[in-house]
Order: structure tokens, then sequence, then C-alpha cells
């Protein structure tokens, strides 16, 4: 099988079993923006904790107005909160730049603002491509640890960097870029419901082709 082949089958087997959901529902760009940041090394229970706490709606003049210390406290139950408030406002003065206002951005590629986002403090390449993808609706392929686990698992020899993991999979699924977000979602869930740290094979979708790989 090629690699384009397994990626390909996976995500069609994936759609097929779960069907099609709105995986991260916010209307609000800013809001995803955030929550981007608040959901590294944490789970979402925690950050829907924080948001909570922050001003609502949430906008971000409101944040603006908070200093760094009270916003940490603010989102503590989503962990690291001191270095989430840092990194919050840091990307606050980026968001500035453009008056806050996301439809300045639509002109820009990808690529553009992919390379700009990555210049902000505390945001690499995963929460890059989640606020590209969820926040500003420019699909960017999001590579995080589940798609690594069941491509591996799966049989597909998946690139270390993720840069290359991220242009092998929009390669292969480039023509269905305006599922990018579902595709995210739902390798989330599959590795939530089925392909955890211990992987529950029997009913699986995926499990008449996965080789299985390390299991
Ligand atoms: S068959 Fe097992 S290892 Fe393969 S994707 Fe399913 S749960 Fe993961």
């Amino acid at each position: 099988m090629s690699d384009q082949f397994i990626i390909q089958d996976v995500f069609k087997k994936l759609e097929e079993h779960y069907g099609y959901f709105d995986w991260w529902p916010s209307h609000n760009p800013f809001e995803v923006m955030v929550g981007a940041i608040l959901v590294q090394n944490t789970n979402w229970k925690n950050v829907d904790k924080a948001l909570g706490n922050l001003p609502q709606p949430l906008n971000a003049e409101a944040i603006e107005s908070i200093d760094q210390e009270q916003l940490a406290a603010l989102i503590r139950p989503s962990g690291y909160y001191n270095q989430k408030a840092i990194k919050l406002k840091a990307l606050l003065a980026w968001f500035k730049q453009y008056d806050y206002d996301d439809s300045r951005l639509i002109p820009f590629s990808v690529d553009a603002l992919r390379k700009e986002l990555l210049e902000i403090k505390g945001v690499g390449n995963e929460t890059a491509d989640v606020i590209l993808t969820y926040s500003l609706n420019k699909p960017s392929f999001v590579i995080d640890a589940y798609a690594r686990r069941i491509f591996e698992r799966y049989g597909l020899d998946v690139p270390k960097s993720y840069d290359q993991f991220r242009m092998l999979a929009d390669n292969a699924m480039k023509h269905e870029k305006h599922k990018y977000d579902y595709f995210h979602g739902v390798l989330v869930e599959h590795g939530q419901q089925f392909c955890n740290k211990k992987p529950k094979c029997d009913g699986c979708p995926l499990s008449d082709r996965c080789r299985r790989i390390g299991v």
C-alpha cells in the first residue's frame, strides 16, 4: 500500500464509521484561538473551566484589559497557567496588529499566516495548525499524538518531523481540504474510542487492514 493510499483509506473508513460531525463548533474565532493555547498539555474539560472564568462573550479587548497575573489566575484550571498567560498575551499582541479583526487575515495565504503564527511565543506547529483550521478558516493539516499513533499502528511509515508528516497528509487529502477540521476531530475521536495507548482492536473500523504495529 502506498502512503497516499493508507492515509486515504484510514479517513474513508473513519468517515464511514463515525459519519461527519462538527469537531470544534465555536463560531467565535477569538475563543478558538484562546482555546488552542489553553488546550496545550491538558484536556478540554479543564479548558472549558478556564474559558468559563474569562469575561463573556470572550473578546480580545476584554482579555487585553486583564493584567497577566490576573489572567493566569483565571485560566488556572487549564494548568501551566503562568506560561499560558504569557502565551495568550503574545498571541494578543500579534492579533492587535490586525485590530483584533480576523477578516483582515482573509487575504493572507495559509503559508504566510502559518509563518507569522509560528513566530509567536508559545505557538508551535500543532497550535498554529489548529488556529489556522478552526479559527481562521485556512485549513492546514493538524498533526497530533493520536494521528501519529493511529497511522503508525495502521502501517504508515510516519515521518518523525511534524512538517513532513503534515505535508504527506496534505498531499494525500488536499482534494478534501474543507474537511481538515473533521479529519483532526475524527482521529481524536477514534484515538479515544479505540486506538488509545491500550488499543481496543475488537470492533475497530480499521481492524481489517490495520497492521497493529507495536501493539
Ligand atoms: S485495529 Fe487496533 S491498533 Fe489498529 S487502529 Fe484499530 S485499535 Fe488501533
